[in-house]
């Protein structure tokens, strides 16, 4: 059986754009592959984040994970900062990735802009992802097609390492990308991806009222000035969240009204509320539950450290042994 691998940063609320892209893919795949899944806490604090909230919101991103459908019998859930490895790997793995690579990324362009003092982190971000999947030597990765460059740059890092390294074995498999067909969702600003740090999310918990509050200032197709004014579907971010959350027929209906200006974009829009929201029910319904036994998430959290532990421990065994560290002694009487 094959090994996926997937991580999600606990930088705030679980949103529709991670849910399309790649949490529905993450649950789907739990059929057929042994599959790891993360709450990647490390990889939160590489911009400036609240220190206080950060535990809370690790466990609340486990919440909205489990609720969404991870199964922590059949994957291993964990918090990445509960295996010490994730860093350790990182460290090793920095010292065969350029600094030209890692400048050229396009998060790294995006995200670096934010800051008047770049941390070193942010450019070490990539290195640190590749250390997650290659720890775990998995073979898929689940992702939106906005991690599909870092992916490529963890591929190009098990090549080096293997040459390097591996004594002739492909020891690190090279990890490919499984994007789902909603691969880029666009924020309620209708241009940019949907991002937690940007503040342009529809969170996947959020109430039936909340979602509305949301969508109905939400960008629309430009072209539409007047309810008069004929639409193009094809332009609006409203309309491609009514191909992910409305049935087929609905979805007719929207691009007919829109072409024809036979409705304005806010009833659009309420038809396409009341369809997220009856499609995030269930999930809210489960997280609510979830919510109400801290405990038990936090043991789920423990154990799949445990079994991801005993993996990462496997491979870093190797990993320092064909590096040539000394290994450590055992105590002598
Ligand atoms: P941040 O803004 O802090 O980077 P994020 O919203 O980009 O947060 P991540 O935790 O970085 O979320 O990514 C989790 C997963 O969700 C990744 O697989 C990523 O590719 C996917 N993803 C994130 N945003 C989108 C989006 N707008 N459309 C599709 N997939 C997405
Ligand atoms: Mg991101």
């Amino acid at each position: 059986m094959g090994r996926v691998f997937s991580g999600i940063q606990p930088s705030g609320e679980l949103h529709i754009g991670n849910w399309l892209g790649a949490i529905a893919n993450w649950v789907r795949l739990q059929d057929r592959y042994d599959c790891l899944f993360c709450v990647v806490d490390l990889h939160a604090i590489t911009g400036k984040y609240e220190a206080a909230t950060l535990a809370e919101r690790t466990r609340e991103m486990a919440i909205g994970l489990l609720a969404a459908g991870i199964d922590p019998v059949r994957s291993t859930l964990f918090v990445q900062s509960h295996v010490p490895e994730h860093s350790e790997l990182q460290w090793l793995l920095t010292t065969l990735t350029p600094i030209g690579e890692l400048e050229r990324m396009t998060q790294f362009k995006d995200k670096s802009q934010r800051f008047e003092s770049v941390p070193a982190g942010l450019l070490a971000y990539p290195v640190l992802m590749a250390a997650d999947i290659l720890l775990y030597r998995a073979d898929l990765v689940p992702v939106g097609e906005d991690q599909t460059q870092h992916l490529e740059l963890s591929r190009e890092i098990a090549r080096k390492w293997n040459a390097e390294f591996g004594g002739g074995e492909d020891f690190f498999p090279e990890p490919a990308p499984l994007l789902t067909q909603a691969k880029r969702i666009r924020g309620l600003d209708g241009e940019a991806k949907m991002s937690k740090s940007l503040g342009n999310t529809i969170g996947v918990l959020e109430s039936p009222e909340e979602i509305w509050q949301k969508l109905r200032p939400a960008k629309t197709d430009p072209a539409r000035v007047r309810k008069s004014d004929p639409g193009h579907p094809e332009d609006c971010n409203i309309y491609s969240l009514h191909e992910q959350f409305s049935p087929a027929a609905t979805v007719a209906t929207v691009a007919e009204n829109c072409r024809g200006a036979k409705w304005g974009c806010l009833d659009c829009k309420k038809v396409l509320a009341d369809n997220m929201a009856a499609t995030l029910a269930p999930i809210r319904q489960r997280a609510a539950e979830l919510r109400a036994r801290p405990a038990r998430v936090d043991e789920i959290l423990h154990d799949g450290a445990v079994k991801a532990r005993a993996l990462a421990g496997e491979t870093m065994a190797v990993v320092r042994e064909r590096m040539g560290f000394l290994k450590a002694g055992t105590a002598t009487a």
